[in-house]
């Protein structure tokens, strides 16, 4: 299994936590999943239906105000603007969290 890293950019192999984790996620069709990249020690956010050539600063199709702002959490994530199929969200790839409109993530600045 081959996994881009959207941090580094990198590809990596996840170990076999990370791969039963992924598995685990692709199985139920979800858009994001956090895992450590093995390359820049990171946490980022992967999208399991599209292991490599998902990329949040690229891959959008549309962009948006917060994409690519300091995380209002943990101050020291960058939020990414997720636009997948049906779900649209926010993440920060370094706390995890996430926001599924954007009132809620207004209300955290
Ligand atoms: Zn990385
Ligand atoms: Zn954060």
């Amino acid at each position: 299994m081959n996994v881009r890293c959207p941090n580094c950019k990198k590809v990596f192999n996840p170990n076999n936590e990370q791969e039963k984790f992924l598995m685990y996620a692709i199985e139920k069709k979800q858009a994001l999943a956090m895992i450590e990249c093995a390359e820049c020690y990171k946490d980022v956010p992967i999208n399991p239906m599209n292991l490599m050539s998902f990329e949040p600063k690229k891959d959008k199709v549309l962009t948006d105000e917060y994409d690519g702002k300091s995380c209002p959490v943990c101050k020291e994530g960058i939020l990414s603007f997720i636009d997948h199929e049906k779900e649209k969200f926010w993440g920060c790839g370094e706390c995890g969290n996430v926001w599924f409109s954007k009132q809620d993530l207004e209300k955290e600045f």
